[in-house]
């Protein structure tokens, strides 16, 4: 007999981390920000036919400070890119980055000296979602995926760990 069939009705069991990271996934807030097109569809996506909501992320943040997931919707361009990596740098730690459409995964079609080949040259990124531009439900996959990701987090001096590096790959962009 498991230990959960010994213990009485309404006792749970789990673990710190995987409580963090659950509500860490339950609970993203999006960074305000869109850059082309595909911030329409990334709009979208918080209506009500799409209803982003029912994931605990209704509320796009203003302010960096308050949100941990910057959604990258759009071409990023040359000059764009220090303001994102302004406004990423003032996110604080926990946080992640969905590369939306082709143009922010990889320049797409605007092979240019204006278009950054790819928004990963300017932060980390930690989904890629192809398309253009992405459906909401594509969009809405891509989140879910990165709520997997989440889950298994590892939490502490590791994270911290994570975090650094991460800094230092942007240092050195
Ligand atoms: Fe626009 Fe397509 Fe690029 Fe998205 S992927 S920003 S829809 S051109």
């Amino acid at each position: 007999m498991g230990l959960e069939e010994k213990l009485p009705n309404g006792i749970l069991l789990a673990t710190v981390e995987g409580m963090v990271n659950w509500t860490r996934k339950a609970s993203l807030w999006p960074a305000t920000f869109g850059l082309a097109c595909c911030a329409i569809e990334m709009m979208t996506s918080g209506a009500p036919r799409y209803d982003l909501g029912r994931f605990g992320m209704e509320v796009f943040r203003p302010s960096p400070r308050q949100a941990d997931l910057m959604i990258v919707a759009g071409r990023v361009t040359n000059k764009m890119a220090p303001v994102l990596r302004q406004i990423y740098d003032q996110m604080a730690e926990p946080r992640w980055v969905l590369a939306m459409g082709v143009c922010a995964s990889s320049g797409g079609m605007f092979n240019n000296y204006a278009v950054v080949q790819g928004v990963d040259h300017v932060v980390p990124v930690d989904m890629y979602l192809p398309g253009c531009p992405p459906r909401p439900e594509m969009l809405i996959d891509a989140i879910l995926k990165l709520h997997q990701k989440i889950q298994h987090e590892p939490l502490g001096p590791v994270r911290a760990e994570l975090a650094a590096e991460r800094r230092a790959q942007g240092e050195k962009l």
